[in-house]
């Protein structure tokens, strides 16, 4: 008899819309064919019987990712990027703009990320173009070419070849992307309102150089140029929870309007942070533990969308890892690897179910993006799957990552969760076959 799918997966946790249920899932084609109840019978060429400590979820989002490639390959490339996402369940990744050179501000930036990424794709990836300055005019022909939005900075974005937008730049910009219905996020943090942080190992400098203000300002100015305009706009990266009433305000009033946070923001706090420790430095700043909880908050209500890593690396040397100056170092935090078991486990004590935690991470993710058939197990959906254990112990080794390089702020933690297989259009990840497709917006 022949069978009905090309695969076909069992378990008694399946994420779905209601959580997880007991659930049988048909592969056909490398797309979902079918969700039945478990006992229904379907048939698969192959399959796979989840063991009763692995739970079936789509596989990760991860919208923010900085890869680095070209021109900065030796801080992070495709090759070694997308085989961390795939050994930590993340089946699909946006690249940032910014970090490579050139950026992609333009289509032959675009053509250039896609001729580095040529046989070193592991996962799915698409791309976002960039607004700078200088670029205004030409946002429509990137648009056309298909990368998924435009990322923009409000200050000096860290690297000289991708400048930030002015006030006036910005509503420029805003409006042009209004004009094709596109979509900008944007780092927002107010120039006016950071000050170089000061040379040291203390934590507190740098903490102090980048106050909640610069985010909540800056994010103020955001929605009064979307409301002006008219345009779609997502908040990158929160760290600062006092944004959080403006957003819910600006929904409120029909603004369209999305928003992220990052791991590292919902489970490391500024007192925590180890004397030198500047794999703990991004922009902006990991704050304090009440800042914490009420990002959390911000997630249980809806207000903040999605949780996605910023994944931005650089080589231990720009990390100044030895001197472990705060001033000097280059601000990014690295964990496209660890995303998932990082924020269960800090969900996990704080009673946050693990459906919930997924849905952050994957359908969330997904829909800021417009990727209509990632991030959900549902038939016609991509068969990107992860088979997770969530009880799973794991310390981390940072020789164990992926990563170009191993600094990470959470070497050594113990967390739960393991990731014990990926597979990407119903094929398990072949790390010496790298099988990932292009993605491009509006595209099925
Ligand atoms: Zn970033």
């Amino acid at each position: 008899m022949t069978p009905d799918h090309d695969l076909v997966l069992r378990g008694q946790r399946v994420h779905g819309p209601q959580g997880f249920d007991p659930a049988e899932v048909g592969v056909s084609g490398g797309r979902i064919a079918a969700v039945a109840p478990l006992g229904a019978g379907l048939t698969g060429a192959r399959e796979i019987e989840l063991d009763q400590d692995e739970v079936l979820l789509p596989g990760l989002v991860d919208s923010h990712v900085h890869i680095n490639d070209p021109g900065r390959t030796e801080w992070e490339g495709f090759d070694t990027a997308t085989r961390a996402a795939a050994r930590g369940g993340v089946t699909t990744v946006i690249d940032m703009p910014l970090n490579s050179i050139p950026p992609t501000t333009s289509v032959s930036g675009l053509s250039a990320k896609v001729a580095a990424s040529t046989g070193s794709r592991y996962v799915d990836i698409g791309f976002w173009g960039g607004a700078v300055p200088d670029n205004l005019g030409d946002l429509r022909e990137l648009h056309a070419a298909r990368v998924f939005g435009f990322k923009c900075f409000t200050l000096p974005s860290g690297v000289d070849e991708f400048p930030p937008l002015g006030a006036g730049e910005l509503r420029t910009a805003l409006a042009e992307v209004a004009s094709f219905d596109g979509l900008m996020i944007v780092h927002a943090e107010d120039p006016g309102s950071v000050s170089g942080a000061p040379s040291g190992r203390g934590y507190e400098g740098f903490l102090a150089s980048r106050p909640p203000e610069a985010e909540t300002r800056a994010v103020a100015q955001v929605i009064d140029a979307a409301r002006e305009t008219g345009a779609r706009v997502h908040i990158l990266h929160l760290s600062a929870a006092d944004s959080l009433p403006l957003i819910a305000a600006a929904r409120a009033e029909g603004i369209r309007l999305t928003v992220e946070t990052c791991p590292h923001y919902l489970t490391l706090s500024a007192d925590a942070v180890p004397e030198g420790a500047t794999s703990h430095k991004c922009c902006p700043p990991i704050r304090d533990r009440s800042n914490q909880d009420r990002l959390w908050q911000g997630l249980l209500e809806g207000v903040i969308d999605c949780v996605v890593t910023d994944h931005s690396p650089s080589t231990a040397e720009l990390k100044h890892v030895e001197s472990g100056d705060f001033g000097a170092a280059w601000g990014g935090v690295a964990s496209l690897q660890l995303g998932l078991p990082v924020v269960w486990t800090e969900a996990r004590r704080r009673g946050v179910p693990l459906e919930t935690v997924v849905s952050w991470m994957t359908a969330g993710p997904a829909d800021v993006a417009g990727l209509s058939e990632k991030g959900r197990i549902r038939v016609g959906g991509a068969a990107d799957l992860v088979i997770f254990s969530p009880d799973a112990a794991l310390t981390v080794d940072p020789a164990r990552l992926e990563h170009r390089h191993p600094v990470t702020p959470y070497a050594g933690s113990t967390l739960h969760g393991a990731v014990r297989r990926t597979l990407l259009a119903g094929e398990e990840i072949d790390f010496s076959r790298p099988a990932g497709r292009l993605l491009w917006r509006g595209e099925p």
